[in-house]
Formats: structure tokens, sequence, C-alpha cells
């Protein structure tokens, strides 16, 4: 790519290679309306002095990079927070006209929202982010259960959660993902597979969901440490993600990453292009960006985030990525997805045969289910995805 200024002179090409894909693009938006007990990602409480610090600092970093990298194309843009949704239409409209003038959009690219149920009541909210060209809502539903949404924290119920989804809806929506996490504390099989029946009774375009894993730092890890959480055993969260999966797939959904499912034509291309190694470039506070080799992290508090946009050094700090961490990351990222590891980028990319390096593990792997080649590919089997973090060490890893 000609233009770039010597710190990104790396062109921003990547997955296989062979042709050139666009930037996408992340806004992390801090604040949150209350703190969840699971949530270990970087956000707090709103308020309005420190919004509009944010804001101010947000805007300079989007002109910042998009002079520095010559106003580039972007593929896709993706608000994820924190809860983006508590940002007013008027405000989310400045950070789109700003991405506007600054990078170059695709034609029909994709815009995503994170938005909570508890900030999104009225109809005209989400008629205005469709004038925006915001075309992708992702609505935080978690449960559809009172007393697991009290359990985890989240500031709002099961029948708001399904209001906001018909208020999206009613506006002209039609790309809306659904998020949801099973393996609550007291969760039973049945009750999981009754609150997936039930969104799925919504038809949303895509879903996402999610095994709950305690955090470090959280009121969860807290809990757990000093009371029994009740949380299932293996045994019934194994089935929970096995039996949800294949009513998913019965009803249309097509899983194409371990934990993302999506009715054809409706995958999420902004973290597909994460899992295909595509550069990205995350702006505000805590973002992470890799562009070329390159991988920074933009600072987590407002008060260096801030002075590192003003003092334009921003990005200026960044890890090299060699070969065999990008091979290390294309094993790890393709494998979560259905279509899997194509071995031949492997090969191309290290000049090594990953199925004679890792004979023993393969063998071992395949012998018991946990993976399947095919047709170049090695991708996990449904019980190869139950166990993937171990599994994708193995692969990935001496
Ligand atoms: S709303 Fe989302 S980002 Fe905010 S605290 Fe809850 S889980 Fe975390």
């Amino acid at each position: 790519m000609p233009g770039y200024p010597a710190m990104f002179a790396a062109p921003l090409l990547q997955g296989d290679g062979k042709e050139a894909r666009n930037l996408l693009v992340y806004i992390h938006v801090p604040f949150c309306k209350s703190r969840c007990n699971y949530c270990a990602f970087h956000s707090q409480v709103f308020n309005q002095v420190t919004f509009a610090w944010y804001m101010k600092t947000l805007l300079a970093e989007i002109e910042l990079w998009g002079k520095r990298l010559r106003n580039p194309k972007i593929g896709t843009v993706y608000f994820g927070g924190g809860t983006p949704s508590m940002i007013p239409p008027f405000q989310l409209e400045l950070i789109m006209d700003a991405l506007r003038r600054h990078f170059r959009f695709t034609k029909g690219m994709e815009i995503t929202v994170e938005t909570n149920p508890d900030t999104v009541t009225d109809l005209t909210y989400f008629q205005t982010l469709l004038s925006m060209g915001i075309n992708r809502l992702s609505i935080g539903f978690q449960s559809l259960d009172d007393q697991d949404l009290r359990t985890l924290g989240r500031p709002h119920n099961g029948r708001q959660a399904v209001e906001a989804y018909q208020l999206a809806r009613q506006a002209g929506f039609a790309n809306i993902s659904i998020d949801m996490i099973w393996g609550l504390p007291r969760q039973k099989l049945k009750s999981w597979m009754t609150q997936l029946k039930a969104v799925v009774k919504l038809k949303p375009e895509h879903l996402s969901c999610y095994g709950l894993s305690i955090e470090q730092g959280t009121p969860f890890e807290r809990m757990q440490r000093d009371v029994d959480m009740e949380l299932p055993q293996e045994s019934e969260q194994a089935r929970m993600f096995i039996y949800g999966a294949e009513y998913l797939e019965s009803m249309g959904y097509i899983q194409y990453e371990i934990s993302n499912f999506a009715r054809m034509g409706f995958i999420s291309r902004h973290n597909q292009g994460y899992w295909d190694g595509l550069d990205y470039l995350g702006m505000g506070p805590s973002a992470v960006s890799t562009i070329g080799n390159r991988r920074f992290t933009n600072p987590e508090f407002m008060d260096a985030y801030d002075a590192a946009v003003r003092g334009g050094f921003i990005g200026e700090d960044y890890e090299e990525l060699g070969q065999e961490i990008r091979a290390q990351e294309l094993v790890m990222l393709s494998l979560r997805t259905a279509k899997g590891l194509k071995l031949s980028q492997y090969r191309e990319m290290t000049g090594r045969d990953l199925l004679k390096e890792k004979r023993g593990v393969v063998n071992a792997l395949h012998k018991n289910g946990l993976i399947k080649i095919s047709a170049g590919y090695l991708r996990l089997t449904k019980n190869g995805m139950l166990v993937s973090n171990s599994i994708l060490q193995s692969l990935a890893f001496d």
C-alpha cells in the first residue's frame, strides 16, 4: 500500500496474502450504567465530565490516525465496550462524521453498535442509528431469566431485552445479533435450552453464545472464593454447549466459530476479519491494534490516553510480531472457526508442515475425535470445540 509513513510502512495485507483487504476499525466506548458481576472488560460507570473528555480525545484520535495512515479504506466499523448505546445519538453522529472525514468507507460496509437493553427504550434512537448508516446491532441479552440477570448484575430484565429487540426491528434493523451466556450459577440444561428456544423465536440473524468464565478481579471471582456459586458440573456444561449448538444448527444457524452462529449471509464480517488475521485499528482507551506486523495497545486510563493522543505518540510503543508469533496466532485464531486452519497457509508462513511437526499430538487428537482433516484444512469437531483451549495450545506452541 503506497504512501504509508515509515512507522506503518507495512502494507495492509493480511489473511491469505493474495488480496488487499480493508482495515477493520474498532471504537472502544468505556462506559456502562453499572458494572456486571462477571465483567473484566475495561469500562467505568458513566459520568458526563469523563464522557465529554473521552469524546474530545476520541475525535482527535480519529483525525490523527486518518492523517497518519493517509485516509485508508475501511471494511467494517465496530462500536464495542463498555456500552456504546450510552452515547447520545448526536454524539455518535459526531464520531461517524469524523470517521467519514478521515477514512474511506467501502460500499455496503458493516457498521455495528453494541447495545444494552436498559439504555435503548425508544424507537427514534434506533431510527437515528439507521439514518447514520449503522446497519448492524449486537444486543446484550445474556439471559431472559430475571433471576439469572440479577445474579449476573445486569441492569435490565428479560422483558426489557425483548422490547429493545422488537423496537430495533420496528425501526428497520435487518441484521441483529443477540448475546447470550450459558453455564450460569444454578443453571440446568433444561433452562438453558428453554431460553435458547425463546431467543430463536425472535428470529435474530446472528447469535453469540458464550460459556461463563470466571475472570480475575471480578466480583464473580471473589464470590467463587468465598461461597459456593453452584456452577453447573463440567458434564452439564458440555451438554449445554453441544445440545445448544445442535439445536441452533437445526434451526438454520451455522456455527461458524466456537461461540458464534449465523443465518446464511449474516456472519459478523468484523469478527471474521479478526479470525482471518486482517489488520485492525482500535481507537479509544485500552483499544488494541494490529497493523502490518505491529501491535499496540492504547493506554487504559483517560489521562494517559488523552496525553498520548494530544502528544501524537499514540501507537508508537508497539510490539513487533515475528513470523513465529504470526504463525501461532494463525493456528489459534483459525482453529476457532468452522473453516479451520488452511494447512498450506501455515506451510507458506513457516516453511514447515504442521501435520508432520505435531505428528504425535495430531494423531492423538484425531484418534479421540477432536479434530478432522480434509481438503487441506484442519478443523475442530464439536467435541474438540469443547476443549478448544488445550487443543489450540498444544497445536500452536511447543
Ligand atoms: S454492560 Fe457489558 S461491558 Fe458493561 S459491565 Fe456489563 S458486561 Fe461489562
